[in-house]
Protein backbone atom coordinates (compact mmCIF):
# COMPACT_ATOMS: atom_id res chain seq x y z
CA UNK A 1 0.00 0.00 0.00
CA UNK A 2 1.04 3.35 -0.98
CA UNK A 3 1.38 5.50 2.59
CA UNK A 4 -1.04 8.11 3.12
CA UNK A 5 -0.17 11.34 5.15
CA UNK A 6 -1.88 10.78 8.89
CA UNK A 7 -2.27 13.88 11.64
CA UNK A 8 1.55 13.03 12.46
CA UNK A 9 2.21 15.14 9.63
CA UNK A 10 0.91 18.19 9.88
CA UNK A 11 2.76 21.32 10.96
CA UNK A 12 0.92 24.12 13.06
CA UNK A 13 -2.27 24.10 12.93
CA UNK A 14 -3.13 26.81 14.78
CA UNK A 15 -6.38 28.83 13.84
CA UNK A 16 -6.31 26.58 10.67
CA UNK A 17 -9.91 25.35 8.93
CA UNK A 18 -9.84 21.48 9.00
CA UNK A 19 -12.56 19.93 6.74
CA UNK A 20 -12.94 16.54 8.64
CA UNK A 21 -14.96 13.91 7.38
CA UNK A 22 -16.53 11.89 9.46
CA UNK A 23 -19.39 9.14 9.94
CA UNK A 24 -22.26 10.45 11.91
CA UNK A 25 -24.92 8.26 10.26
CA UNK A 26 -25.72 7.16 13.80
CA UNK A 27 -28.93 4.98 14.28
CA UNK A 28 -31.87 6.30 15.52
CA UNK A 29 -34.97 5.79 17.99
CA UNK A 30 -37.51 8.01 18.52
CA UNK A 31 -34.97 11.37 17.61
CA UNK A 32 -32.21 10.09 19.35
CA UNK A 33 -29.47 8.23 18.26
CA UNK A 34 -29.29 4.60 20.09
CA UNK A 35 -25.86 3.50 19.48
CA UNK A 36 -22.83 6.10 19.84
CA UNK A 37 -19.90 4.02 18.15
CA UNK A 38 -19.51 5.75 15.87
CA UNK A 39 -19.11 9.47 17.75
CA UNK A 40 -16.47 7.75 19.33
CA UNK A 41 -14.32 6.21 16.85
CA UNK A 42 -13.57 9.81 15.78
CA UNK A 43 -13.59 11.32 19.07
CA UNK A 44 -9.72 10.69 19.05
CA UNK A 45 -9.29 12.61 15.71
CA UNK A 46 -11.65 15.78 16.26
CA UNK A 47 -10.37 16.48 20.06
CA UNK A 48 -6.50 16.22 18.75
CA UNK A 49 -7.22 18.74 16.10
CA UNK A 50 -8.77 20.90 18.84
CA UNK A 51 -6.85 20.75 21.05
CA UNK A 52 -3.62 21.65 18.26
CA UNK A 53 -5.93 24.61 17.90
CA UNK A 54 -7.71 23.94 14.83
CA UNK A 55 -10.88 25.02 13.61
CA UNK A 56 -12.59 21.69 13.17
CA UNK A 57 -15.47 21.56 10.56
CA UNK A 58 -17.28 18.74 11.10
CA UNK A 59 -18.35 17.16 7.87
CA UNK A 60 -21.26 14.44 7.71
CA UNK A 61 -23.92 12.21 5.88
CA UNK A 62 -27.26 11.78 7.85
CA UNK A 63 -29.49 9.33 5.99
CA UNK A 64 -30.44 9.40 2.26
CA UNK A 65 -31.86 12.30 1.45
CA UNK A 66 -31.02 12.31 -2.35
CA UNK A 67 -29.85 15.49 -2.87
CA UNK A 68 -32.58 17.33 -1.34
CA UNK A 69 -32.81 19.68 1.83
CA UNK A 70 -35.58 17.19 4.38
CA UNK A 71 -35.64 18.85 8.03
CA UNK A 72 -35.75 15.72 9.09
CA UNK A 73 -32.43 14.07 8.13
CA UNK A 74 -30.56 17.27 9.00
CA UNK A 75 -27.42 16.60 11.33
CA UNK A 76 -28.76 18.91 13.84
CA UNK A 77 -30.46 15.37 14.99
CA UNK A 78 -26.62 14.04 16.36
CA UNK A 79 -25.37 17.18 17.62
CA UNK A 80 -26.24 16.54 20.99
CA UNK A 81 -24.98 13.54 20.86
CA UNK A 82 -21.88 14.23 19.66
CA UNK A 83 -21.35 17.09 22.42
CA UNK A 84 -21.70 14.52 25.15
CA UNK A 85 -19.24 11.76 23.61
CA UNK A 86 -16.73 14.77 23.32
CA UNK A 87 -17.77 16.78 26.09
CA UNK A 88 -17.33 19.83 24.69
CA UNK A 89 -20.09 22.58 22.82
CA UNK A 90 -20.60 22.76 18.93
CA UNK A 91 -22.08 25.02 16.61
CA UNK A 92 -24.08 23.67 14.09
CA UNK A 93 -23.93 25.23 10.61
CA UNK A 94 -27.07 25.08 8.92
CA UNK A 95 -24.97 24.47 5.26
CA UNK A 96 -21.50 23.61 4.10
CA UNK A 97 -20.04 26.43 2.03
CA UNK A 98 -21.37 29.88 1.62
CA UNK A 99 -21.09 33.11 3.45
CA UNK A 100 -22.72 31.16 6.85
CA UNK A 101 -20.12 28.80 6.57
CA UNK A 102 -17.81 31.94 6.33
CA UNK A 103 -19.69 34.13 9.26
CA UNK A 104 -19.57 30.89 11.65
CA UNK A 105 -15.55 29.84 10.97
CA UNK A 106 -15.20 33.98 11.75
CA UNK A 107 -17.42 33.62 15.14
CA UNK A 108 -15.16 30.14 16.32
CA UNK A 109 -12.21 30.71 17.91
CA UNK A 110 -9.13 28.36 17.72
CA UNK A 111 -9.94 24.82 19.18
CA UNK A 112 -14.04 25.48 18.64
CA UNK A 113 -15.64 22.45 16.58
CA UNK A 114 -18.61 23.24 14.06
CA UNK A 115 -21.02 21.00 12.89
CA UNK A 116 -21.74 21.33 9.29
CA UNK A 117 -25.15 19.92 7.82
CA UNK A 118 -25.91 16.79 5.80
CA UNK A 119 -23.40 16.80 3.06
CA UNK A 120 -25.73 14.83 1.09
CA UNK A 121 -28.53 17.79 1.12
CA UNK A 122 -26.51 18.62 -2.51
CA UNK A 123 -26.93 16.47 -5.32
CA UNK A 124 -22.98 17.32 -6.01
CA UNK A 125 -21.87 15.17 -3.33
CA UNK A 126 -22.89 11.82 -4.50
CA UNK A 127 -22.02 13.13 -7.65
CA UNK A 128 -18.87 13.97 -7.15
CA UNK A 129 -19.45 17.29 -8.58
CA UNK A 130 -15.95 18.80 -9.10
CA UNK A 131 -17.42 22.66 -8.66
CA UNK A 132 -19.18 21.34 -5.20
CA UNK A 133 -16.29 19.75 -3.51
CA UNK A 134 -14.02 23.01 -4.45
CA UNK A 135 -16.97 24.95 -3.00
CA UNK A 136 -16.57 23.09 0.34
CA UNK A 137 -12.51 23.26 -0.11
CA UNK A 138 -12.44 27.21 0.04
CA UNK A 139 -13.87 27.23 3.70
CA UNK A 140 -10.72 24.70 4.62
CA UNK A 141 -7.03 25.00 5.50
CA UNK A 142 -6.92 21.32 5.43
CA UNK A 143 -8.98 17.77 4.82
CA UNK A 144 -9.04 15.38 7.34
CA UNK A 145 -11.10 11.97 6.53
CA UNK A 146 -11.77 9.91 9.29
CA UNK A 147 -14.73 7.71 8.03
CA UNK A 148 -13.66 4.64 6.38
CA UNK A 149 -16.90 3.16 6.14
CA UNK A 150 -17.71 5.64 3.57
CA UNK A 151 -14.42 4.95 2.06
CA UNK A 152 -15.85 2.64 -1.08
CA UNK A 153 -18.27 5.71 -2.12
CA UNK A 154 -16.53 8.23 -4.62
CA UNK A 155 -18.23 11.50 -2.87
CA UNK A 156 -17.15 14.70 -3.30
CA UNK A 157 -16.59 14.87 0.82
CA UNK A 158 -15.03 11.09 1.03
CA UNK A 159 -13.08 11.35 -2.51
CA UNK A 160 -13.29 14.98 -4.40
CA UNK A 161 -12.11 16.93 -1.51
CA UNK A 162 -8.75 14.94 -1.46
CA UNK A 163 -8.40 16.85 -5.21
CA UNK A 164 -8.51 20.33 -3.35
CA UNK A 165 -6.48 20.55 -0.44
CA UNK A 166 -3.73 18.75 1.51
CA UNK A 167 -5.64 15.42 2.79
CA UNK A 168 -5.02 13.64 5.98
CA UNK A 169 -5.89 9.92 7.85
CA UNK A 170 -7.43 10.80 10.60
CA UNK A 171 -6.59 8.30 13.63
CA UNK A 172 -9.30 6.00 12.84
CA UNK A 173 -8.96 5.72 9.37
CA UNK A 174 -5.41 5.11 10.01
CA UNK A 175 -5.94 2.67 12.57
CA UNK A 176 -8.63 0.82 9.52
CA UNK A 177 -5.49 1.04 7.14
CA UNK A 178 -3.08 -0.51 9.23
CA UNK A 179 -5.08 -3.12 10.80
CA UNK A 180 -6.35 -3.74 6.63
CA UNK A 181 -2.74 -3.97 5.39
CA UNK A 182 -1.51 -6.29 8.56
CA UNK A 183 -4.79 -8.31 7.72
CA UNK A 184 -4.39 -8.64 3.30
CA UNK A 185 -1.63 -6.60 2.34
CA UNK A 186 1.31 -7.78 3.48
CA UNK A 187 0.21 -10.20 5.87
CA UNK A 188 2.39 -12.18 7.99
CA UNK A 189 1.96 -16.05 6.70
CA UNK A 190 0.39 -18.68 6.87
CA UNK A 191 -3.07 -16.73 6.49
CA UNK A 192 -6.63 -18.29 7.26
CA UNK A 193 -9.98 -16.87 5.96
CA UNK A 194 -13.19 -17.68 7.45
CA UNK A 195 -16.29 -16.39 5.30
CA UNK A 196 -19.49 -17.82 6.53
CA UNK A 197 -22.61 -16.24 6.70
CA UNK A 198 -25.95 -16.42 4.62
CA UNK A 199 -25.17 -16.80 0.97
CA UNK A 200 -22.85 -17.45 -1.15
CA UNK A 201 -24.19 -14.79 -4.41
CA UNK A 202 -23.09 -12.08 -1.77
CA UNK A 203 -19.79 -13.29 -1.05
CA UNK A 204 -18.27 -14.53 -4.61
CA UNK A 205 -16.05 -11.75 -4.94
CA UNK A 206 -15.04 -12.18 -1.20
CA UNK A 207 -13.82 -15.71 -2.33
CA UNK A 208 -12.32 -15.34 -5.34
CA UNK A 209 -10.36 -12.58 -4.06
CA UNK A 210 -9.34 -14.94 -0.95
CA UNK A 211 -8.20 -17.88 -2.79
CA UNK A 212 -5.24 -16.27 -4.41
CA UNK A 213 -4.01 -14.24 -1.15
CA UNK A 214 -4.46 -17.09 2.01
CA UNK A 215 -3.69 -20.29 2.28
CA UNK A 216 -6.96 -21.69 4.27
CA UNK A 217 -10.23 -20.62 3.30
CA UNK A 218 -12.18 -21.83 6.35
CA UNK A 219 -15.95 -22.19 4.58
CA UNK A 220 -19.11 -21.93 7.03
CA UNK A 221 -22.49 -20.79 7.81
CA UNK A 222 -25.01 -21.23 4.89
CA UNK A 223 -22.97 -20.67 2.06
CA UNK A 224 -20.92 -23.99 3.09
CA UNK A 225 -23.98 -25.77 2.01
CA UNK A 226 -23.81 -24.55 -1.93
CA UNK A 227 -19.92 -25.41 -1.81
CA UNK A 228 -20.86 -29.05 0.25
CA UNK A 229 -23.70 -29.81 -2.53
CA UNK A 230 -21.40 -28.55 -5.46
CA UNK A 231 -19.18 -31.83 -3.82
CA UNK A 232 -22.57 -33.73 -4.12
CA UNK A 233 -23.70 -34.10 -0.56
CA UNK A 234 -27.28 -34.11 -0.15
CA UNK A 235 -27.80 -31.09 2.24
CA UNK A 236 -31.69 -31.56 2.56
CA UNK A 237 -33.44 -28.47 3.39
CA UNK A 238 -30.59 -26.16 4.16
CA UNK A 239 -30.43 -22.94 2.76
CA UNK A 240 -28.18 -23.54 -0.14
CA UNK A 241 -28.21 -21.86 -3.89
CA UNK A 242 -27.80 -25.06 -5.76
CA UNK A 243 -27.58 -22.52 -8.98
CA UNK A 244 -24.43 -21.93 -7.93
CA UNK A 245 -22.90 -25.01 -7.38
CA UNK A 246 -20.35 -24.30 -10.69
CA UNK A 247 -19.59 -21.34 -8.86
CA UNK A 248 -18.34 -23.01 -5.74
CA UNK A 249 -16.45 -26.12 -7.94
CA UNK A 250 -14.65 -23.02 -9.93
CA UNK A 251 -13.68 -21.46 -6.67
CA UNK A 252 -12.63 -24.74 -5.17
CA UNK A 253 -10.77 -25.22 -8.51
CA UNK A 254 -8.96 -21.62 -8.34
CA UNK A 255 -7.85 -22.64 -4.44
CA UNK A 256 -6.67 -25.61 -5.54
CA UNK A 257 -4.39 -24.33 -8.08
CA UNK A 258 -3.39 -21.25 -5.97
CA UNK A 259 -2.42 -23.60 -2.85
CA UNK A 260 -5.09 -22.67 -0.67
CA UNK A 261 -6.61 -24.97 1.00
CA UNK A 262 -10.92 -24.75 1.30
CA UNK A 263 -12.14 -26.04 4.81
CA UNK A 264 -15.65 -27.47 4.80
CA UNK A 265 -17.36 -28.40 7.74
CA UNK A 266 -17.77 -32.69 7.84
CA UNK A 267 -20.08 -32.57 11.02
CA UNK A 268 -23.11 -30.34 10.81
CA UNK A 269 -25.69 -29.17 13.62
CA UNK A 270 -29.11 -30.24 11.73
CA UNK A 271 -32.53 -29.88 12.43
CA UNK A 272 -36.45 -30.11 10.91
CA UNK A 273 -37.40 -26.81 12.06
CA UNK A 274 -35.41 -23.53 12.38
CA UNK A 275 -36.27 -22.75 16.09
CA UNK A 276 -34.32 -22.00 19.43
CA UNK A 277 -33.50 -25.61 20.67
CA UNK A 278 -36.00 -27.76 18.61
CA UNK A 279 -36.35 -31.29 19.32
CA UNK A 280 -35.34 -32.24 16.61
CA UNK A 281 -31.98 -31.00 16.45
CA UNK A 282 -28.82 -33.11 16.08
CA UNK A 283 -24.88 -33.71 14.99
CA UNK A 284 -23.95 -36.15 12.04
CA UNK A 285 -21.10 -36.30 9.42
CA UNK A 286 -22.27 -34.09 6.37
CA UNK A 287 -23.23 -37.27 4.51
CA UNK A 288 -26.21 -37.92 6.75
CA UNK A 289 -28.43 -34.87 6.33
CA UNK A 290 -31.81 -36.30 5.79
CA UNK A 291 -33.98 -34.77 3.32
CA UNK A 292 -36.34 -32.79 6.06
CA UNK A 293 -33.42 -31.88 7.86
CA UNK A 294 -31.67 -28.21 7.41
CA UNK A 295 -27.78 -27.45 8.51
CA UNK A 296 -27.51 -24.78 11.01
CA UNK A 297 -24.62 -24.56 12.33
CA UNK A 298 -20.90 -26.55 12.44
CA UNK A 299 -20.52 -29.18 13.64
CA UNK A 300 -18.40 -29.65 17.09
CA UNK A 301 -15.40 -31.97 15.46
CA UNK A 302 -15.23 -29.73 12.51
CA UNK A 303 -14.81 -26.60 15.03
CA UNK A 304 -12.18 -28.54 16.58
CA UNK A 305 -9.97 -28.91 13.65
CA UNK A 306 -10.86 -25.50 12.69
CA UNK A 307 -9.12 -24.09 16.05
CA UNK A 308 -5.93 -26.64 15.00
CA UNK A 309 -5.75 -24.54 11.54
CA UNK A 310 -5.83 -21.63 13.73
CA UNK A 311 -2.96 -22.30 15.13
CA UNK A 312 -0.81 -23.13 12.65
CA UNK A 313 -1.48 -19.29 10.92
CA UNK A 314 0.08 -16.33 12.14
CA UNK A 315 -2.62 -13.90 10.63
CA UNK A 316 -6.75 -14.49 10.48
CA UNK A 317 -9.22 -12.22 8.43
CA UNK A 318 -12.96 -12.93 9.41
CA UNK A 319 -16.09 -12.27 7.74
CA UNK A 320 -19.45 -13.89 8.11
CA UNK A 321 -20.78 -15.95 11.10
CA UNK A 322 -20.44 -20.04 11.04
CA UNK A 323 -24.09 -21.10 11.68
CA UNK A 324 -27.10 -19.15 12.21
CA UNK A 325 -25.89 -17.71 15.66
CA UNK A 326 -28.71 -15.21 16.29
CA UNK A 327 -30.68 -18.58 17.35
CA UNK A 328 -29.61 -20.88 20.72
CA UNK A 329 -27.42 -23.06 20.07
CA UNK A 330 -26.72 -22.37 16.65
CA UNK A 331 -24.27 -19.99 17.92
CA UNK A 332 -21.96 -22.43 18.96
CA UNK A 333 -19.39 -22.91 16.20
CA UNK A 334 -19.02 -19.30 15.67
CA UNK A 335 -18.81 -19.05 19.51
CA UNK A 336 -16.36 -21.60 19.80
CA UNK A 337 -14.26 -20.56 17.06
CA UNK A 338 -14.62 -16.70 18.29
CA UNK A 339 -12.94 -17.70 21.32
CA UNK A 340 -10.05 -20.25 19.96
CA UNK A 341 -9.12 -16.69 17.78
CA UNK A 342 -9.18 -14.26 20.55
CA UNK A 343 -7.03 -16.75 23.43
CA UNK A 344 -4.55 -17.06 20.48
CA UNK A 345 -4.90 -13.38 19.59
CA UNK A 346 -4.45 -12.23 22.88
CA UNK A 347 -1.36 -15.15 23.81
CA UNK A 348 0.38 -13.15 20.64
CA UNK A 349 0.57 -16.32 18.07
CA UNK A 350 -2.46 -14.60 16.09
CA UNK A 351 -3.29 -11.06 14.11
CA UNK A 352 -6.97 -10.91 13.89
CA UNK A 353 -9.23 -8.97 11.67
CA UNK A 354 -12.96 -9.23 11.23
CA UNK A 355 -15.81 -6.96 9.91
CA UNK A 356 -19.50 -7.49 8.80
CA UNK A 357 -22.34 -6.09 10.10
CA UNK A 358 -23.30 -9.60 11.36
CA UNK A 359 -19.77 -10.76 12.47
CA UNK A 360 -19.21 -7.80 14.57
CA UNK A 361 -22.82 -8.69 16.17
CA UNK A 362 -21.38 -12.12 16.78
CA UNK A 363 -18.55 -11.23 18.07
CA UNK A 364 -19.78 -9.47 21.16
CA UNK A 365 -22.41 -11.89 21.37
CA UNK A 366 -19.35 -14.23 22.06
CA UNK A 367 -17.84 -11.65 24.03
CA UNK A 368 -14.68 -11.51 22.10
CA UNK A 369 -15.11 -8.20 20.30
CA UNK A 370 -12.47 -6.50 22.24
CA UNK A 371 -9.75 -9.45 22.21
CA UNK A 372 -9.47 -9.43 18.10
CA UNK A 373 -6.74 -7.76 16.85
CA UNK A 374 -9.05 -4.86 15.01
CA UNK A 375 -12.68 -5.71 14.64
CA UNK A 376 -13.97 -3.46 11.92
CA UNK A 377 -17.72 -1.38 11.82
CA UNK A 378 -17.29 -0.13 8.11
CA UNK A 379 -19.62 -2.79 6.45
CA UNK A 380 -19.78 -2.21 3.25
CA UNK A 381 -16.42 -0.72 2.75
CA UNK A 382 -14.93 -3.12 4.61
CA UNK A 383 -16.74 -5.80 2.23
CA UNK A 384 -15.70 -3.77 -0.92
CA UNK A 385 -11.57 -4.34 0.72
CA UNK A 386 -12.14 -7.90 0.93
CA UNK A 387 -13.01 -7.86 -2.61
CA UNK A 388 -9.70 -7.00 -3.09
CA UNK A 389 -10.83 -3.11 -4.48
CA UNK A 390 -9.34 -0.06 -4.50
CA UNK A 391 -11.80 2.24 -2.31
CA UNK A 392 -11.85 5.73 -3.78
CA UNK A 393 -11.36 7.89 -0.58
CA UNK A 394 -8.78 5.54 0.70
CA UNK A 395 -6.88 6.01 -2.95
CA UNK A 396 -7.70 9.58 -2.73
CA UNK A 397 -5.42 9.91 0.33
CA UNK A 398 -2.25 7.92 -0.76
CA UNK A 399 -2.32 8.92 -4.52
P1 LIG B 1 -22.05 -10.28 7.67
O1 LIG B 1 -23.14 -9.26 7.95
O2 LIG B 1 -21.13 -10.43 8.85
O3 LIG B 1 -21.32 -10.00 6.40
P2 LIG B 1 -23.90 -12.13 6.47
O4 LIG B 1 -24.91 -11.04 6.39
O5 LIG B 1 -23.30 -12.61 5.21
O6 LIG B 1 -22.75 -11.72 7.51
O7 LIG B 1 -24.56 -13.44 7.12
C1 LIG B 1 -25.13 -13.47 8.39
C2 LIG B 1 -26.35 -14.33 8.43
O8 LIG B 1 -26.08 -15.66 7.98
C3 LIG B 1 -26.89 -14.47 9.82
O9 LIG B 1 -28.15 -13.86 9.89
C4 LIG B 1 -26.97 -15.98 10.06
O10 LIG B 1 -28.13 -16.37 10.76
C5 LIG B 1 -26.98 -16.51 8.66
N1 LIG B 1 -26.54 -17.92 8.61
C6 LIG B 1 -25.37 -18.42 8.99
N2 LIG B 1 -25.34 -19.77 8.86
C7 LIG B 1 -26.56 -20.13 8.39
C8 LIG B 1 -27.15 -21.39 8.04
N3 LIG B 1 -26.47 -22.55 8.16
N4 LIG B 1 -28.43 -21.36 7.60
C9 LIG B 1 -29.08 -20.21 7.49
N5 LIG B 1 -28.58 -19.00 7.79
C10 LIG B 1 -27.33 -18.95 8.23
MG1 LIG C 1 -25.13 -9.13 7.16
Amino acid sequence: MSSFRTLDDLGDVTGKVALVRVDLNLPMKDGSATDVTRVEAVKPTILELANKGAKVLLLAHFGRPKGQRYSTMSTSFVQGDVEEVLGKEIMFIPEVMGPVVEQSIDILSAGDIGLLDNVRFWPGEEANDREFAKGMAAHGDFYVNDAFSAAHRAHASTEGLAHHLPAYAGRAMEAELKALEAALGSPEQPVAAVVGGAKVSTKLDVLENLVGKVQHLIIGGGMANTFLAARGVDVGKSLCEHDLTDTANRIMDQADHAGCTVHLPYDVVVAKEFAANPPSMRVCNVHEVASDEMILDVGPQAVEALGDVLKTCSTLVWNGPMGAFETEPFDAATVALAKTAAALTQDGSLTSVAGGGDTVAALAHAGVKDDFTFVSTAGGAFLEWMEGKALPGVAALTA
